[in-house]
């Protein structure tokens, strides 16, 4: 039996799936329960029961820094989250083996291994959705630094607009100026009128709505810069960019992204190839399943 399962807890919802070589050949999905880890865990056994289908073993992204199975810290996307035995509860219900880890590194391992990222060497894989996130990998391994996050670009310094409050409770991080939200802001201040969503900034850029159009790819090229100093700095082969908000704003975005980092990538002309995530919104399932796979049951 070689099918895994695989988990995304969000915010909002969880997604639990059965995977085969990389494919997600059965997928449920529920909205995430408040009541703490204790119901959001409870929810996750449920669904993983209801795949009516035995697995070899469980793979989890989850929000967070995960250590040994038990999420560290984690902020309040998912209320009550850190200290979560997530491994601890899953293993004792089902006596499976149980890889537990930030729902981004999932997705980075994921695309290393089935996706956009698996022709290169090192590859920085940078999720722009709600948040912002960013992981490393190395010919389809996970890179962990010292502390678990190599690769985390998401609190690197861009200081262009002044002080504006990231969610870490710094100012003039890249997430507060890249992710979804930030997107859609910048997009109503410019706009005027009533705030939109991003999929709606998304919509109205495609239509030719040329505020839109400027948002995405001003707010592109200025992630385009910051990362070309990382991508330098660490000699990555590529830029994998992945997350809702990031596949959801298409080419226009991660061209705005490519040009600006190869523009600005030391020394100029080296070869970095920025491509959009293949694996869309099934990566943290299968990139989950597949840590599982590589973690203990072969
Ligand atoms: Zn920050």
């Amino acid at each position: 039996m070689t099918r895994t399962a695989g988990v995304d807890i969000g915010g909002t919802k969880i997604a639990a799936g059965l995977v085969d070589d990389g494919e997600v050949v059965r997928v449920l999905r529920r909205p995430t329960p408040a009541g703490g880890a204790a119901a959001v865990l409870d929810r996750v056994a449920t669904m993983l029961g209801e795949l009516a289908e035995p697995f070899a073993a469980i793979g989890v992204g989850s929000p967070g820094i995960v250590r040994d199975g038990t999420v560290v810290s984690a902020t309040d996307v998912v209320p009550g989250w850190a200290g979560a035995r997530v491994r601890e509860r899953l293993s004792a219900q089902f006596g499976v083996p149980v890889a537990v880890d930030n729902d981004v590194r999932a997705m980075a391992f994921g695309e290393s291994r089935h996706g956009a990222g698996s022709r290169d060497g090192l590859v920085l894989y940078v999720s722009v959705g709600t948040g912002l996130g960013g992981a490393l990998t190395r010919r389809g391994a996970l890179v962990h630094g010292a502390h678990g996050s190599a690769g985390e670009v998401a609190h690197l310094l861009t200081p262009v607009r002044g002080a504006v409050p990231c969610g870490c409770g710094r100012l003039d991080h890249l997430e507060a100026i890249a992710a979804g939200p930030a997107i859609a802001a910048a997009y109503s201040t410019r706009a005027g009128g009533e705030p939109v969503s991003l999929p709606e900034v998304a919509t109205r850029m495609r239509s030719g709505d040329s505020a839109a159009t400027a948002v995405v790819t001003e707010t592109g090229r200025l992630l385009g810069r910051v990362l070309a100093g990382f991508v330098t700095a660490i000699d990555a082969d590529a830029v994998v960019l992945g997350g809702g908000a990031g596949l959801g704003l298409g080419e226009p975005f991660v061209r705005a992204v490519a040009e600006a980092l190869r523009s600005e990538v030391r020394p100029s002309g080296r070869p970095v190839e920025v491509r959009p995530a293949l694996l869309g919104t099934e990566a943290p399932i299968v990139g989950a399943a597949l840590l599982a796979l590589e973690q203990g049951a072969r």
